[in-house]
């Protein structure tokens, strides 16, 4: 029997990158998907978090989805987005259990799903270059909720919501008040073709770095791994005077 991993959407969505690192990935496995001194900035949940509400918000007075959501073609009426712990499946050939949540699940008048996450970033017309960790992480949604009977996707997107950069005078009134400020954010939307497929081979990678005994060759050209690697020479030069040291009886 393999031993368990469980992998989120996203991180599957790092083989995809073109600057992927197979050693941070080892890494990062051995960690159980988690790097201990990784801090993620938590206003990018919240704004995560507002999204959502603007959206249901919207949908709850006008009865449909914001106009910027048209870009989509019809997507039908949010639903319930089921929490992690019941959106997952479980790879039975690498014994990998996949998860997820994704930002926005609508359901269309022929019951198959739009699946939408939102991503508070600026989109320019030069390729995001997280692009293809995305198209991975929504993909990953659509294979889950198939599998857990959630629904088959339709169509899948993305909505960058850019925060704005000028602040015009003419909205100064607008914008800033006595309790506090707003922020504009301008949003894009981008679809994203369907690829459930690409999945299985990502698990089965995923498995063969996890079983590697030590952690394979990092990234060519890394800057950081040869500040590493320049920090353990020094650390082990240090040992070896300190034994030195310790053996002449400290003098
Ligand atoms: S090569 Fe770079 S990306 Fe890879 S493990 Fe080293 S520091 Fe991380």
């Amino acid at each position: 029997m393999l031993n368990p991993i469980q992998i989120s959407a996203k991180s599957l969505g790092q083989l995809a990158l073109a600057n992927f690192c197979p050693k941070c990935f080892w890494v990062r496995l051995h960690c159980h998907d988690k790097f201990p001194f990784a801090i993620f900035p938590g206003i990018f949940s919240s704004i995560d978090s507002y999204s959502k509400k603007v959206t249901a918000a919207h949908f709850a007075t006008h009865g449909r989805v914001p106009r910027w959501f048209d870009g989509f073609g019809e997507i039908g009426v949010p639903i319930k987005v089921p929490h992690w712990s019941k959106f997952n499946v479980v790879d039975k050939s690498t014994n990998i259990t996949l998860t997820g949540m994704p930002d926005e699940l609508l359901q269309r008048r022929d019951n198959s799903l739009f699946i939408g996450d939102y991503k508070c970033a600026r989109y320019t017309d030069r390729a995001d270059e997280l692009l293809p960790m995305y198209s991975v992480q929504l993909n990953v949604y659509a294979y889950i909720a198939k599998q857990t009977a959630v629904g088959t996707a339709s169509g899948l997107g993305l909505l960058y919501y850019e925060p704005a950069a000028a602040l015009p005078a003419s909205d100064t009134d607008d914008l800033i008040k006595p309790e506090g400020f707003l922020m504009r954010f301008t949003a894009k939307v981008l679809p994203i073709p369907l690829n459930v497929k690409a999945i299985p081979p990502l698990l089965a990678r995923v498995r063969e770095i996890h079983d590697l005994t030590c952690a394979p060759a990092g990234r060519e050209g890394c800057k950081d791994c040869a500040l590493l690697e320049a920090l353990v020479a020094v650390a082990a030069q240090g040992v070896q005077q300190a034994e030195l040291l310790q053996r002449n009886g400290g003098r």
